[in-house]
């Protein structure tokens, strides 16, 4: 999957872009916005992050995000979990260089723009995610949350691994040993293996992987 793949939408202007398109449009759109939210505020005295998270092995699945620069790793830890990767309570760190960031570190302590973080969710069947800071702002953020999020990438179209033809819906936790097993509806029907083994097709980097079946709450 190249990094760029189908467009995505600002979901704070509704326009469309490729991934790296984003990016640029970004550093340009959320300052535009953030100076809106201002005027609507009392609080002023806030800021907060442009951050993106990408897949480390899968860069075709990213999130840009706006994040309270006075939240918690904890609170971005537990975003993370519930819109990309829960699936039985793995365990999750922070890396920074080769250092362990701790999880009650507000992210005004540790980020500064520029700089690369990286996230290990479960340590045996590992999902690595690369945080990168586009930018800081000063102001309060749109609503009263810690994280908004600002653009993410569209589900991909992943091809049936039987037919070739139609897009997997299903994968087959069986046959993804041998390299395959991503079925789209119809040849997920008539495949050999109990359907107990199926997960579903969903848009994160963790797809698939130990009993991942897909977001939670929507924040
Ligand atoms: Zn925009
Ligand atoms: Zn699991
Ligand atoms: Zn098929
Ligand atoms: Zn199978």
């Amino acid at each position: 999957m190249s990094a760029k793949g189908p467009k995505a939408t600002c979901l704070l202007c509704d326009s469309k872009y490729t991934g790296p398109g984003m990016t640029r449009h970004l550093k340009s759109c959320l300052p535009n916005n953030m100076k809106h939210w201002a005027k609507q505020h009392e609080d002023k005295d806030q800021s907060s992050f442009h951050i993106q998270v990408r897949a480390v092995y899968s860069p075709g699945y990213w999130l840009h995000l706006n994040v309270n620069s006075s939240t918690p790793l904890r609170s971005l830890d537990q975003f993370l979990r519930d819109i990309w990767l829960e699936c039985c309570g793995h365990m999750s760190a922070f890396r920074y260089g080769r250092n362990q960031v701790g999880m009650n570190r507000r992210l005004k302590e540790v980020l500064e723009p520029d700089m690369e973080l990286l996230y290990d969710y479960d340590f045996g069947t590992t999902t690595e995610l690369l945080i990168k800071v586009l930018g800081e702002y000063s102001g309060p953020m749109e609503k009263n949350r810690p994280v908004q999020i600002l653009a993410r990438n569209e589900a991909p179209e992943i091809p049936c691994d039987e037919c070739g033809e139609s897009s997997a819906v299903l994968i087959c936790t069986e046959c993804q040993w041998e390299g395959g097993g991503w079925l789209c509806q119809p040849c997920a029907e008539d495949h050999k293996c109990d359907e107990e083994v199926f997960l579903p097709v969903v848009n994160s980097p963790r797809t698939g992987e130990c009993g991942y079946t897909g977001e939670l709450e929507p924040w």
